[in-house]
């Protein structure tokens, strides 16, 4: 009896019995739960976790083939056809933790380590910058060298850093969690969202794969977000890496985690990640993972997340082959990365070496000039938008989802005018042809009154305006 409690007190709120009795009872839904569960969905309600389960356990393909065109309507219905652009900036790879699955891990001794200087960020910043970029995600392994004051220094020297005609207007952080003290030092230089994957929320097999270091405490990852949430940062980003364990059971690991914040704060994460593990340099738990998710089970579990939470922002990352992005974006994804290159120091530096400062090899490597021409063609608005974070309207993603019209009136036309940004100062000429042609498009779409306010707008761009928003 005190070992269960024991057990139960280190699993917090990841209940994995229950998780398990779910998955269990929920096997084999016939069509009609089905409908029902996904109804629901579409008539933009929150799913419980069994009602997750019973999706998680439809295998058959009309079953599935109705969840993936459920996913695909709610995204249409309630987002329309944003994407939002941003790409990963590897600030330094020492780090004293052993993920077994991490090309950085302690024990690697092929990894060449690096950490910026404050030449060196600028130069990378600026080459972000002339690329087009506004949005970045700042990553860091765990290591004493990247303390809060470090981080909130990297991001101030970030923000500052200006080229041309543009500048880093956004910047997430992916590191390790801190304490509350840790984390109001970082809010104070204005973050976007603070990120922590779990990794896998299976407690026996998290264990195993974090044997030592401070990442070796489950329960002090799991909290870490609470923790942000508690110094201020209300803008949190939740996931899991898939290949560890079983898939299934890590997204009713995401589902619990947000029901947890969203019943301690009122508000869930702003986004939901989903990397799947790639191989990593002298790594070799990555060659053939036991629990490696095949591409079928992927889409089906990006449509689960978008039907399941509906109004929660959805990462895909370049981790992915173009393939499989470009099927899974209409499931339901908000922000992808494009242009991405993870070695420390590899967006300024040409380097013969970068796949060994890298924390693993990436899928998609095409241009963000080539990912946007491709979006834009498929009838995608590419966005670099930020309105909301600098207005100080965080929760945004909520907004687009639960005031009606918000999309219309603020994303989509924002959306265009970063867009156009992005096609006078950077875009290739291919790009800027099939890019303008979009955005005629889109304004035919809108009333005239809105479309009079957004020539207008583009008219200011043109003539060298810049971070026109509304
Ligand atoms: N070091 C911090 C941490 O672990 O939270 C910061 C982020 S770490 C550099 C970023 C994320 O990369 C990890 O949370 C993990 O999910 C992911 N990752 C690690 N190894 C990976 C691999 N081989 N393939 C894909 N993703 C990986
Ligand atoms: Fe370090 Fe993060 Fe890699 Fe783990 S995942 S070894 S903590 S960088």
């Amino acid at each position: 009896m005190i070992l269960l409690k024991k057990l139960r007190d280190k699993e917090a709120f990841i209940p994995h019995e229950e998780i398990f009795e779910l998955l269990e009872k929920t096997r084999n839904p016939d069509r009609k739960r089905v409908e029902e569960i996904v109804s629901k969905s579409l008539e933009k309600e929150r799913l419980s976790c069994e009602e997750t389960a019973f999706l998680l356990n439809a295998e058959d393909p009309q079953l599935v083939e109705m969840i993936l065109q459920a996913a695909r309507e709610l995204k249409n219905k309630i987002y329309g056809n944003r994407i939002v652009l941003f790409a990963p900036l590897y600030i330094g790879n020492e780090c004293i933790n052993n993920c077994v699955y991490c090309g950085f891990r302690v024990d690697n001794h092929e990894v060449i380590r690096k950490t910026l200087s404050s030449e060196e960020l600028e130069s990378e910043v600026r080459a972000l910058v002339s690329k087009g970029h506004k949005r970045l995600i700042v990553v860091f392994g765990e290591h004493p060298m990247y303390s809060p004051k470090f981080i909130a220094d990297t991001i101030e020297k970030i923000y500052s850093t200006k080229f041309g005609h543009g500048e880093i207007r956004r910047v997430n952080v992916n590191a390790a969690p801190q304490t509350v003290e840790g984390y109001k030092i970082i809010r104070d230089v204005g973050i976007g969202t603070f990120q922590i994957f779990q990794e896998t929320y299976h407690l026996p097999t998290y264990k195993k794969l974090h044997p030592s270091g401070p990442k070796s405490s489950y329960v002090w990852r799991l909290y870490g977000l609470d923790r942000a949430m508690l110094a201020g940062i209300d803008d949190i980003g939740i996931g899991a890496l898939f290949g560890l364990y079983n898939w299934k059971f890590d997204v009713m690991g995401l589902m619990y985690h947000t029901k947890h914040l969203e019943e301690r704060f009122g508000v869930g994460p702003h986004t939901i990640s989903f990397p799947r593990l790639e191989p990593a340099v002298n790594t070799p738990f990555t060659i053939s993972p036991s629990n490696k998710l095949k591409d079928q089970d992927f889409e089906k579990l990006v449509a689960i997340i978008r039907l399941s939470v509906p109004y929660t922002g959805m990462i895909l990352t370049a981790r992915e082959a173009p393939d499989i992005r470009r099927k899974t974006l209409r499931l339901g994804v908000s922000q992808i990365d494009a242009g991405s290159s993870i070695g420390v120091g590899s967006y300024s530096a040409r380097d013969s070496q970068v796949v060994r400062k890298s924390q693993f090899i990436l899928g998609d490597t095409r241009s963000l000039d080539e990912v946007i021409r491709e979006l834009a063609s498929e009838g995608y608005i590419p966005s670099f938008c930020t309105a909301c974070y600098r207005a100080g309207r965080t929760g945004q993603h909520f907004m687009e989802f639960a005031i009606p019209g918000f999309v219309k009136q603020f994303c989509t036309p924002n959306a265009i005018l970063t867009f156009k940004e992005y096609l006078v100062d950077y875009a290739s000429e291919a790009t800027r042809e099939i890019g303008e042609r979009l955005i005629t498009t889109e304004l035919q779409k809108m009333p005239s009154s809105q479309r009079n306010t957004v020539s207008k707008m583009i008219s200011q761009i043109e003539a060298g305006a810049r971070d026109v928003r509304l």
